[in-house]
């Protein structure tokens, strides 16, 4: 039953008719408690509040699965506008985005092209930038193009999936690029030819990537809300004599809140993604197939309490 719901949910994440719609309606159905805002300026005192807390934070303009070259390039200078006001702010603050918002889908240049431009601005105002990863059919794309900006400028991560087959392969691939990286589970229905079908599965590979990208040398992000692999990242640590100051717990905006207090009193470094503005179906609808109990959330939200 929690896989088939989980199924739905993904499903509903890639309808671009919702997608659409909400987009026009504002943040409905209780997606506020996931997302700070539905624009950057709305989203600042969250922002500042959680610096203020002590936690830094990496923004999120929501979009995907753009395929047109205006659409990209309203995208990319959202972006370009996101890494300005974090200077201008002054806040404590990465920024993410995702490829196909910049045009992944449309070409190759375009893409390029557009990231150029976004990168240039974040190195001018010295802020850091992490791509995020999206569904398999983008992964090795998206490495590609990682691996071409990681020449060109250092302040630029991405991520990696635990549950995919190929995911300790790249971390190994990567190390000559001595890439900082944001590790997770993976967020998007995949098939059992290329992902782990098993939970058990994915939490040891994530163990797997954690212990080697550490060892290796490289800083690392264990985005996780699972105390488990948290509790395995403090514990090998520990064994090894890591430094603070080469990995960070990151967590997801408004998920498991008391715990991200707790981390950051323990005197980890614990950051939080914070997506915000009108696009947010797609990361909403990823957020419930995580967990059926968000649902019971939104109905509330539907219906009344
Ligand atoms: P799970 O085993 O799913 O969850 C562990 C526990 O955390 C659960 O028992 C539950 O108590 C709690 N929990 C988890 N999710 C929720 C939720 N939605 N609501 C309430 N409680 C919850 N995925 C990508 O594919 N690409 C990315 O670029 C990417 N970037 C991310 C960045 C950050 C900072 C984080 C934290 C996650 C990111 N993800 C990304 C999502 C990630 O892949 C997982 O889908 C998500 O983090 C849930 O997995 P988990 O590690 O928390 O473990």
């Amino acid at each position: 039953m929690e896989q088939a719901m989980r199924d739905f949910f993904l499903f509903l994440a890639k309808n671009k008719t919702m997608t659409k719609l909400a987009k026009r309606y504002g943040l409905k159905f209780g997606a506020s408690r996931f997302v700070a805002g539905a624009s950057l300026d709305s989203s600042i005192s969250a922002i500042k509040k959680l610096n203020e807390k002590g936690m830094p934070v990496t923004i999120d303009h929501l979009g995907e699965f753009v395929d047109n070259e205006l659409e990209a390039k309203e995208m990319t200078e959202h972006c370009i506008d996101a890494i300005k006001a974090i200077a201008k702010e002054n806040v404590n603050s990465q920024l993410s985005l995702k490829l196909t918002s910049m045009g992944l889908d449309i070409s190759d240049d375009l893409v390029m092209a557009n990231m150029r431009k976004i990168m240039q601005t974040a190195q001018k105002h010295n802020v850091f930038v992490t791509i995020d990863m999206e569904d398999y059919s983008r992964c090795a794309k998206t490495l590609d193009i990682f691996k071409k900006l990681k020449s060109e400028f250092d302040n630029i991560s991405t991520v990696i999936q635990a549950y995919l087959y190929r995911s300790l392969d790249d971390v190994k691939d990567l190390n000559e690029y001595q890439p900082n990286l944001r590790l997770v589970k993976g967020a998007y229905k995949e098939s059992s030819e290329v992902a782990f079908p098993d939970k058990t599965d994915v939490d040891e590979n994530y163990k797997k990537l954690i212990e080697t990208h550490l060892l290796n040398g490289n800083y690392t992000a264990i985005a996780t809300h699972d105390d488990e692999i948290i509790n395995y990242t403090k514990a090998l640590v520990e064994k090894h004599s890591i430094p603070m100051d080469q990995f960070e717990f990151q967590m997801l905006y408004g998920i498991k809140v008391e715990r991200q207090d707790q981390l950051m009193q323990e005197g980890y470094k614990m950051r939080i993604y914070v997506p915000y503005g009108n696009d947010w179906y797609g990361y909403f609808m990823r957020r419930l197939a995580e967990r059926p109990a968000n649902v019971m959330f939104v109905l509330k939200g539907v219906f009344g309490k």
